[in-house]
């Protein structure tokens, strides 16, 4: 934790600003052990390994710890880089553009491996905080420590614990697995300042209708209850089948001919996961599979989040047919 990240920190019980009460390791003008303690109710949180921690994982609500837990070991071991995913997080953050991040500070709720949080500081962000739960910020921790304007936090989307002092916030693919979808995006939006900006990309409802009726029985009743290194190995089955429809058909007829393509099967997402390898591609999967929660929500349930807020401008797209993306300005 570098000393910078004080002026964007609160104490998540009572939103007072934190102390650094000591330091006990420092590397490179970072804060690697020590302890924050806040000025105003006096509770004391740790600083391990560069990561300031808000989170107890051992007294967390159980759906909110198996999230942590499953996902976190999906992020400690699919620590692979891609060149695609600058590309796939502007899919996501449409219609933001990288210019929109220079000199922004800037919030990402759940920032898993922080592939996302390395992005928007390249794009030129004067700070970004991701927040994560799980063990996933150690891998964000390592894959950002040589960006100076980084700042991985281990903390609950429901109780940040930062100040309102963002210009911009954003979410992907993260609100849906929390226990209260509406509330965490609510929570998140309430970091940002009047007038600053936010995006969220969640599940949609819409052409999931698949999902919810044959995997999410799979999903909540086996594969998010078994162990994660079993799963690992048991979702190459279905990995390979579907790199092989991928690559082998979605690929060749949407290259061929477009209108055949459309009538593929689910066609605007496989092509897409045609264009990533093997290695991603399990990491999809095995991603659809580890998550104990999962929502799947309508466009009018996601409009219905943001005219909540008071949000203005807000735009919202359908993004591969399957999924929402919205935009919007906070007021
Ligand atoms: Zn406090």
């Amino acid at each position: 934790m570098r000393e910078r990240a004080l002026d964007l920190l609160a104490c998540p019980a009572c939103g007072g600003d934190l102390l650094l009460a000591y330091a006990s390791k420092y590397e490179q003008k970072e804060v690697i052990d020590g302890q924050l303690t806040c000025k105003k109710c006096v509770r004391e949180y740790g600083i391990t390994g560069g990561i300031p921690r808000f989170v107890d994982l051992a007294k967390l609500e159980s759906d909110k710890a198996e999230t942590a837990e499953n996902f976190g070991w999906q992020w400690t071991h699919f620590t692979q880089e891609d060149p695609r995913y600058s590309d796939q997080l502007l899919g996501w953050l449409q219609p933001v553009k990288p210019e929109f991040f220079s000199g922004k500070t800037i919030l990402e709720g759940g920032c898993g491996k922080g592939r996302h949080t390395k992005l928007a500081a390249e794009w030129g962000a004067a700070d970004v905080v991701g927040v994560d739960m799980g063990d996933g910020v150690e891998s964000a921790f390592a894959l950002t420590r040589h960006l100076p304007n980084v700042h991985i936090v281990q903390a609950d989307i429901f109780k940040l614990p930062v100040k309102r002092a963002f210009d911009y916030a954003f979410s992907v693919g993260v609100l849906h697995h929390t226990p209260d979808p509406r509330r965490a995006f609510t929570s998140l939006v309430s970091k940002v300042k009047p007038g600053g900006h936010a995006s969220a990309w969640v599940y949609g409802a819409e052409n999931n209708e698949w999902i919810t009726n044959y995997v999410d029985p799979i999903r909540t009743g086996f594969t998010s209850q078994i162990r994660q290194p079993l799963l690992y190995q048991l979702s190459k089955l279905p990995t390979l089948g579907l790199f092989l429809t991928t690559k082998l058909v979605y690929r060749p007829v949407n290259a061929i001919s477009r209108s055949a393509a459309s009538r593929l099967f689910y066609n605007d997402y496989l092509s897409h996961l045609a264009s990533f390898g093997w290695r991603e591609q399990h990491n999809i999967v095995f991603d659809h599979l580890v998550a104990p929660t999962a929502f799947y929500i309508s466009k009018k349930e996601f409009e219905r989040w943001w005219q909540e807020i008071g949000a203005e401008d807000v735009q919202i797209t359908w993004h591969n047919r399957n999924s929402w993306c919205g935009f919007g300005r906070v007021a």
